[in-house]
């Protein structure tokens, strides 16, 4: 969610941020801006509503050199997205600009005590209530930019990730971060920041992490200070990017969704690599084996999860039940955090996140680690909040996912789910031999079978021709399917904007069948498992009410084919590992409508990729 960008150097730093915002794009925002010295006393500021390139196009006749400057993507959260609430934000005398990740829960209060002191405002945003507020503890308090931005933050409530540049001081960059994420990329003679390391990584691979209430002092020619808030520095901790360059760009696709969808059965190799050893026909995940007793112990698990990652934690609920015969319970983040929950000290809490930065997961594991519960984390982002903030975890190792919906991230955090079910089953001797060694050959075997599935797109492409018509969708499932008719559900409307519901295939005659008529494509995922008997009563009951029904079906059923108005054929394998096959066709159908439908499928409106926001 919004992006962050600065640089300090010896190179002109306006291609470096632009740059360095397009990278950031897939985050979501609605406006962007930069503010640069330009070396003669002269802080300017540029803002454009909509998106990057508009900013480039406004600044093209425009002063943009300097050597110094910072960026900003934003993501609206107070105040509408136009070009007076886009960052930087300057301070009351233009001496600072500041741009701001996050929200500052407490602006009315300070506001209003700044308008007290004579302070007025240009924006409707929280944002610019933090720089005059840092300006005036500067100038009341006569400090150094530095301890004007410690103090400053010291009254704040809310989460932030910020940088501020200073007219006065063309060689500084101040730097702070609480609950968003924020890094600096180290190289020779000069320094990146970001709010992630895509747009650092072409130029160094050497990066600090800022922790929370940390504050970067990012001087020219002068080695990186990091200091808390409490006055308390420390030694920069580099970490070394092994991210390559070509991950961050299309590679031929028409889309980074499409190039995503089509990379899973390399990720997820990637993601079983040095976890499945397929001679010896074992699973162990490090993040259980280094905690085994918590695992042989644990009386319950605990999934929270927010969107995509929470269908994730669903399928989780069914493998760690069927297979641990441990209780389970899945919960939004969100709602968890508000509601009392009861944790117990010996509860396992598996956090799920592709970005790890996902502030209501966040907010809900220092709950649970106040209880007293061991958390664990599902992240794809190497080094982010999440696995920094959690006893243990598993990465999806997918590289970075840039389409905001989620493809690559999701089936590799089935898989993660899956590995864990099967070694903590063998831990705790829930599972039998055959059964372990069965399923983990056939997980094994996945990544061939989706190669499989994604020969099947231009048939899919095809398809969607004939639902790009409808304004509605129902999908149904049961079972370890039932989570994929949701997902399927959320994909499409994330992209297409159609609106879609995901239903268990038993629930539809206590509501939705209502719905049903010849107008209403009705997706149903029907492949041979133990419910298949009752899925095909349920395709039955929507054929009755004329619905038009797409059936994704296991080889040579002829059964479904002789009811479903379409179906899409996909090879056979163990019940559990079902979703991992079945979403595939339900991503290609979502990303075929939305293209037709000519939406903007890697950054669909409104959405952020890494919800950095309560
Ligand atoms: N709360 C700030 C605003 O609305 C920053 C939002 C963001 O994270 O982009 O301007």
């Amino acid at each position: 969610m919004c992006g962050i960008v600065g640089y300090i150097g010896k190179q002109n730093a306006y291609p470096i941020l632009i740059k360095g915002l397009h990278r950031l794009e897939y985050r979501g925002y609605d406006s962007s801006g930069v503010a640069l010295l330009n070396g003669q006393n002269k802080l300017n500021v540029y803002k454009a509503k909509g998106r990057v390139s508009d900013l480039e196009e406004s600044c093209a006749t425009k002063d943009t050199l300097g050597t110094v400057g910072i960026a900003h993507t934003r993501w609206a959260t107070h105040g509408e997205p136009n070009n007076v609430n886009a960052h930087p934000h300057y301070s009351q005398s233009e001496n600072l600009a500041l741009i701001h990740n996050g929200i500052i829960e407490n602006y009315a209060v300070l506001k209003a005590g700044l308008i007290n002191e004579g302070y007025t405002f240009q924006s409707e945003t929280d944002t610019e209530v933090l720089i005059q507020l840092i300006e005036y503890v500067k100038v009341s308090n006569n400090v150094d930019l530095y301890t004007a931005v410690q103090l400053a933050l010291k009254q704040v409530i809310g989460a932030y990730a910020i940088a501020i540049i200073e007219n006065a001081n063309p060689d500084l960059i101040i730097a702070a971060r609480k609950s968003s994420p924020l890094a600096v990329g180290i190289g020779k003679d000069e320094f990146f920041l970001a709010s992630d390391a895509s747009p650092i990584i072409e130029y160094t691979n050497k990066v600090v992490y800022l922790e929370d209430e940390e504050i970067a002092i990012i001087q020219r020619d002068e080695p990186l200070k990091i200091v808390n808030l409490n006055n308390h520095e420390k030694t920069p901790q580099i970490t070394k990017l092994e991210m390559n360059l070509s991950a961050l760009e299309k590679g031929g696709y028409e889309h980074f969704m499409l190039k995503e969808i089509f990379e899973q059965p390399r990720t997820l190799r990637d993601c079983m690599r040095g976890r499945i050893n397929v001679e010896n026909n074992n699973v162990t995940l490090s993040g259980i084996i280094d905690h085994k007793a918590k695992f042989q112990n644990a009386r319950r698990i605990l999934i929270l999860a927010c969107g995509t990652s929470w269908h994730a934690g669903l399928i989780g609920e069914y493998l760690f039940e069927e297979f641990c015969r441990i209780p389970v319970e899945v919960e939004y983040s969100s709602e968890f955090r508000y509601r009392h929950p009861v944790i117990f000290p010996d509860d396992i809490v598996i956090a799920i996140s592709q970005s790890g930065e996902t502030a209501d997961t966040l907010a809900a594991i220092e709950l649970a680690k106040e209880a007293g519960a061991f958390v664990y984390g599902i992240c794809n982002v190497v080094g982010s909040s999440i696995p920094r903030n959690t006893h243990s975890g598993s990465y999806t190792h997918v590289g970075p996912e840039i389409g905001v919906a989620s493809t690559k991230a999701f089936t590799a955090q089935v898989t993660v789910l899956t590995m864990m079910a099967l070694n903590i089953a063998k831990e705790r001797g829930a599972i039998s031999q055959t059964r372990y060694e069965q399923t983990l050959s056939e997980l094994s075997n996945v990544p061939a079978k989706i190669k499989e599935i994604l020969e099947l797109n231009p048939l899919i492409e095809d398809l969607s021709k004939t639902f790009t018509y409808a304004h509605n969708f129902i999908y149904l499932g049961r079972g370890y399917s039932y989570p994929i008719a949701l997902e399927g559900a959320l994909k499409l409307k994330e992209i297409s904007y159609i609106h879609a519901e995901g239903y268990p295939a038993a629930e539809m005659k206590h509501g939705p069948i209502a719905l049903i008529d010849q107008e209403m494509p009705v997706v149903v995922i029907a492949t041979h498992d133990s419910t298949y008997e009752k899925t095909i009563s349920n395709i039955q009951e929507i054929k009755a009410r004329k619905g038009r029904i797409l059936a994704i079906v296991n080889k040579d059923d002829d059964k479904v084919r002789a009811m479903a108005d379409f179906i899409i054929e996909i090879p056979e394998t163990e019940e559990c590992l079902a979703p991992l096959l079945s979403v595939i066709p339900l991503q290609l159908l979502s990303y075929h409508i939305a293209v037709k439908k000519g939406r903007d499928v890697d950054m669909p409106r409104n959405l952020a990729k890494s919800v950095t926001v309560e």
